[in-house]
């Protein structure tokens, strides 16, 4: 347990956050980001406003590559509101504890971050860019996951799974 790091120092602003402060990154030792998530958008800022035309093209590709998958997310958003359900599961899990399901809905729960965005197709190069587009849509990328997650316990569900 002790060799699990759980808090980290940002590179950029040196202040020692929690590992969820800071986006994953296969490539670092830890597996998380040297600069934490406000860093990171704060970098991405800056090359924002220094290549205004860069981040046109990019998001434009991104759109049309994600289309339907933006269009459909934002529908199941509107449609399931994630919060709800998040309390719903909650109470669920107060009023049923170690049941067999309740096993499966919370290893689904704990799936990790970048297997649930690798499934939703989000490589770490487009973490910003995906959160860019979402915010279009008035989503954030954590809703993105949330539902998501609510998405392969449905599936689970209906196959029997849980
Ligand atoms: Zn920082």
């Amino acid at each position: 347990m002790s060799d699990i790091a759980t808090q980290k120092k940002c590179s950029k602003c040196g202040v020692v956050k929690g590992v969820e402060e800071f986006y994953k990154n296969k490539s670092k030792k830890d597996g998380y980001s040297d600069q934490c998530k406000i860093c990171g958008r704060q970098c991405r800022k800056q090359y924002r406003e220094t290549n205004p035309e860069k981040i046109r093209q990019e998001k434009k590709r991104y759109r049309e590559a994600n289309r339907d998958k933006a269009k459909l997310l934002s529908k199941q958003y509107r449609e399931a509101n994630p919060e709800k359900i998040k309390q719903s599961g909650k109470q669920y899990r107060k009023a049923n504890p170690g049941k067999e399901k309740q096993k499966s809905k919370q290893r689904v729960e704990n799936l990790p971050e970048y297997y649930i965005l690798n499934i939703l197709k989000i490589t770490k190069s487009d973490i910003l860019l995906a959160e860019e587009v979402l915010k279009e849509f008035g989503m954030t990328l954590d809703q993105l996951i949330a539902i998501k997650r609510q998405g392969i316990l449905a599936f689970r569900r209906e196959h029997g799974k849980s």
